[in-house]
């Protein structure tokens, strides 16, 4: 397998060497054959998450299929700009000279994706390394079997192979992957894996773009619109892969006064959803597999967490379905408190005020996104002002991910380095300082010999 590999990686350096990747025409090329590749097997995509984590078809086209076609025709529009090089002002100390900034491709890029949006999560970084004039490898992940071997099988039918491959495998073959030397990974999944792939990169001086996750915390004040903002809380915890989403509300931190007001309209929320039995709903993924069933079933079996449980908590193995399960105030020491969900639980912190949450949320690691539900400007302000996290969002959840003008990423734990829109090509490319001068402009101080006389200017 690691000749193999060595084989693809060896491949990609000749193609992008032989400067295949660089004109804006192959790069344009490329995108058009994925917006039509998207456009022609919709159904045959759709297919693949249903059979990956019985993801509704809705869900698929809203979170995936159309952000990954936007995506192709953001970067399809926006590309000879963004190739273009940025003239700056020239500086006193090097008249007369003309200074750009060049963007130029980084090389041979490898992707390495997760599971739970496996087709977003994939072809959006290679959208922006393909627009940046890439060549690349992208390795989907083995936990979303179907999906990885639809691109296998996809992309070679769509793309120029030559420049742009699939490696499928696991754990060995990305141990392989990670051998090689790359000029960018880019890598999404948990913290762990995370800490490997800068490891394996940091041998060759490959710089990392590392997208990960963390405890997403959701503040909701009195001061609101309830029915809204629960709809809006359900929709993006599972209504987004049943809360196997990296920016679904982990925990929501509310007032001990306005708590059961909350849990009441979440309980009519989510039966107006998904009905009287959640485990019957079409509109619910599934989880992954049964080693992340017995994860997360585990975070709730813990009788100091069982007695928690307001709403929720039944389970079905033989599907690998858990109903929405919220709990009120479990102890703080436990796993469901400490490690990221990733799943359909939502336990509620409650506060005496509302604002010592900021507090709550800067004593654990940074998140990935923070979320807020207030009226209340000053509390607005003091959230964006003083809560560190890779993006946020004030009165909804997880639609800032939508905005292809904000750059999507992580800061401290839930990651570094940043995508979406321009940020993608930017991701992938060198920002190369370029000045130019002519013979002009000669200043003799410059040059020795130091006589006095030219010391007399210090
Ligand atoms: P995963 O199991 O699919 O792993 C991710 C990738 O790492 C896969 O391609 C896998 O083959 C590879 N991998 C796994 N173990 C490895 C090892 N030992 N050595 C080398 N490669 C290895 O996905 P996951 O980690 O379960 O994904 C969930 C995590 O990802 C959560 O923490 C979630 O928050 C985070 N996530 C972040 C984003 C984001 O955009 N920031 C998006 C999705 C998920």
């Amino acid at each position: 397998m690691a000749e193999e590999v060595e084989r693809v990686a060896q491949e990609l350096r000749g193609c992008f060497r032989s400067g295949r990747t660089r004109p804006a025409e192959w790069r344009a090329a490329q995108l058009k054959a994925l917006v039509r590749m998207i456009e022609d097997k919709e159904n045959d995509i759709s297919d693949a998450l249903h059979a990956d984590l019985a993801k509704p078809r809705m869900e698929s086209y809203l979170h995936e299929i159309s952000l990954a076609k936007g995506a192709c025709i953001f970067a399809l529009k926006g590309m000879k700009n963004w190739m273009k090089p940025e003239k700056v002002p020239a500086a006193i100390t090097t008249f007369p000279s003309t200074a750009t900034i060049v963007p130029e491709p980084l090389g041979v890029v490898l992707i390495i994706s997760a599971w739970n949006y496996p087709f977003l999560l994939s072809i959006d970084p290679v959208i922006g390394a393909i627009a940046a004039g890439n060549a690349v490898v992208l390795k989907p992940s083995e936990i979303a079997p179907a999906t990885s071997s639809l691109f296998a099988k996809l992309l070679p039918e769509y793309v120029d192979s030559s420049c742009i491959k699939v490696v499928e495998g696991g754990v060995d073959e990305t141990t392989a992957l990670l051998a090689q030397k790359w000029d960018k990974i880019f890598y999404t999944g948990n913290g762990h894996v995370g800490r490997i792939v800068m490891a394996a990169a940091a041998k060759h001086l490959t710089p990392v773009a590392l997208e990960l996750g963390g405890k997403c915390p959701v503040i909701v004040d009195s001061n609101v619109d309830l029915h809204v903002a629960v709809k809006r809380i359900a929709v993006g915890k599972w209504g987004c892969n049943n809360g196997q989403a990296c920016i679904a509300p982990d925990y929501i931190i509310t007032t001990k006064t306005f708590v059961t007001e909350l849990v009441d309209s979440l309980k009519r929320v989510l039966e107006r959803f998904y009905g009287e039995d959640p485990l019957q709903s079409a509109d619910l993924s599934r989880i992954v597999n049964s080693k992340h069933f017995h994860r997360i079933a585990k975070l709730i079996e813990d009788k100091k967490v069982a007695e928690k449980i307001v709403l929720g908590g039944q389970t079905d193995e033989k599907q690998l379905k858990i109903a929405p399960t919220v709990l009120v105030d479990v102890p703080h020491d436990t796993a469901l408190m400490t490690e990221e969900i990733f799943g359909p639980l939502l336990p509620i912190v409650t506060v005496d005020k509302i604002e010592e949450s900021i507090e709550h949320i800067n004593a654990g690691t940074k998140p990935l996104a923070a979320y807020l539900f207030s009226r209340n400007k000053k509390l607005q302000q003091e959230f964006i002002a003083n809560v560190s996290s890779g993006g946020m969002l004030v009165n909804d959840v997880a639609l800032h991910l939508a905005n292809p003008h904000l750059p999507f990423g992580g800061v401290g734990d839930s990651g570094t380095g940043s995508y979406h829109g321009k940020f993608t090509f930017d991701c992938f490319s060198h920002k190369k300082a370029v000045l130019v001068r002519g013979f002009g402009g000669e200043a003799n101080a410059r040059y020795p010999p130091y006589t006095p006389e030219k010391q007399r200017i210090l």
